[in-house]
């Protein structure tokens, strides 16, 4: 399977760095290089800074159903190129393939949701306290934005953000991860072909740090929003509050998964395994604390071991693959350290635990039962294939440790009872909670965190506000 070198997106031109240097990208099924992509310098950020202000320049006079159409046409080429992306998505990332498919689908359908939302950005007039005058209220795009994305999915990630922008009038310059450039390339090149005008969208990749450093601070850049770690959000948060920046941040969760007294057990254990491996457990909503009530913890734990031990592991690009890779050797690191510390603290390991394979950076689905609070997967955001289960006796005790800790994503919950769902809606902290089903983010709902897990969503008519400047006009009728 052909793998594409990236280039970066400049003024509407694909080009090599300045200085044409490169970085190399790994298949995380083999751990051999499949390709590079082209590291940005000062110079190439110069001169993406100054697209993209031509590009805002351009984009604030087009109007509103004409941006519709265009990016109408993008998700309708985003569907059509399906397959291709999603091959290109597994070789740099490694989910399966089915999994790249829908996220590329996925990214259609938040392009058109965000199209037709775009055309709903009304001002309005409100009536004056006097004849004499005329009062409105109007709503601007924030101008030229910076938008920094993950690895974990690397399309997702980055249309959330291109369509808010888009839909609103303002121009984005993307530094998607340097992990899986060449998934945003294909998103992007949508975007080119469908007709969005040179400069609207950019991408760049290169250091991190040095162009988040330089970026933020620039004057051509109003609005900040960023996809990945708390640790990471923070500081870029920082900077952004130095320069009055605005900022939605997007950052880790710890999802608690309450399984109450009256659960139904089966649907409980069905819905959380299969959500907990999808991506290899690298997903931001990952269930990834399990409360189980004490009646049904030694059921529900078993059940997930054995669902877990079953499922087929390969590289994404194999028909049968159920859950492929890591994306890269720092997860699996991590998740050695994760699986030694718990079972120090005394945690029994019920499944996985281990690497799996000689090559790529494979680990087995790990299911880890009587977990103490004290161990470091009940406290730091796994981010990997790994369920951490303990037990609980009253609710108040399940909601107590729900909020324990400083993140606040997403939540699940499982119960018969309308008494104790209303219970969890009213005080689990989080920004998204799931009642008896998975997590179904879907455009028109709001996406995002509270507490540590950032500001901001990326999903409803919320997400379009984030792109715009609210402004009051009061003017003397003559
Ligand atoms: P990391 O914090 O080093 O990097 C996360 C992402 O942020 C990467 O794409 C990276 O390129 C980018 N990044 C890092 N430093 C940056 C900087 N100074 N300026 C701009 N971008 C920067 O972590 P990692 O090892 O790549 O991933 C592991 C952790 O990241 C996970 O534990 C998880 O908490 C978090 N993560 C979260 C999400 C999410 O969807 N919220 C996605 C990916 C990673």
């Amino acid at each position: 399977m052909t793998y594409p070198d990236t280039g970066l997106l400049i003024g509407g031109k694909w080009r090599e760095a300045a200085d044409g240097r490169t970085l190399p990208v790994l298949n995380p099924a083999t751990g051999r290089e499949i390709g590079r992509v082209a590291r940005a310098g000062i110079a190439d950020l110069d001169d993406a800074l100054a697209a993209a202000q031509r590009g805002f320049d351009v984009w604030r006079g087009v109007s509103a159903f004409e941006r519709r159409n265009i990016m109408r046409l993008a998700a309708s080429l985003l569907r059509d190129r399906a397959d291709e992306i999603a091959a290109i998505l597994t070789q740099e990332q490694g989910k399966p393939l089915r999994e790249a498919r829908l996220e590329a689908l996925a990214a259609a359908d938040i392009v058109d949701w965000f199209a037709d939302e775009g055309m709903r950005v009304y001002g309005r007039i409100v009536p004056s306290r006097n004849s004499t005058t005329s009062q409105m209220v109007l709503k601007d795009p924030v101008g030229p934005v910076a938008a920094f994305t993950p690895w974990n999915f690397p399309i997702n990630q980055v249309v959330r953000k291109a369509a808010a922008a888009l839909a609103t009038g303002c121009s984005i310059l993307v530094k998607a991860a340097e992990e899986t450039p060449a998934a945003p390339a294909a998103l992007i090149k949508a975007f080119v072909d469908a007709g969005v005008p040179a400069g609207v969208v950019g991408l760049v990749y290169g250091d991190p740090s040095e162009i988040s450093a330089y970026l933020i601070p620039h004057p051509i850049i109003r609005k900040i929003t960023f996809t990945g770690s708390t640790a990471v959000g923070k500081q870029l948060a920082a900077l952004a509050g130095l320069h009055m920046k605005r900022v939605t941040m997007e950052l880790g969760g710890h999802a608690p998964v309450i399984v109450a007294e009256d659960a139904d057990l089966e649907l409980a254990i069905k819905v959380s395994s299969t959500a907990k491996f999808r991506n290899a457990g690298q997903v931001c909503i990952s269930p990834t604390r399990f409360l189980v009530h004490e009646s049904l913890s030694a059921e529900f734990a078993s059940g997930f071991a054995s669902y877990a031990s079953g499922l087929k592991i390969g590289d994404g690009m194999a028909a049968d693959t159920e859950m492929g890779p890591l994306a890269n050797a720092r997860r699996v690191e991590a998740m050695q350290v994760f699986t030694q510390d718990a079972v120090q603290h005394g945690a029994r390991l019920l499944a996985g635990g281990a690497t799996v394979g000689g090559e790529g950076n494979f680990f087995a689905p790990t299911v880890l039962a009587d977990v103490p609070l004290e161990a470091k997967v009940f406290n730091d955001e796994p981010f990997g294939p790994m369920a951490a289960i303990r037990s609980f006796k009253t609710l108040d005790e399940a909601i107590a440790e729900a909020n324990r800790l400083s993140y606040g994503l997403a939540g699940y919950a499982f119960t018969k009872s309308l008494k104790n769902a209303h219970q969890l809606a009213q005080r689990v902290e989080v920004g998204m909670l799931w009642v008896n089903q998975p997590a179904q983010p879907s455009a028109e709902m709001p996406f995002g965190g509270i507490k540590s897990s950032g500001y901001g969503t990326e999903g409803g008519p919320e997400a379009l506000e984030a792109y715009i400047n609210t402004r009051s006009v009061v003017m003397a009728n003559v």
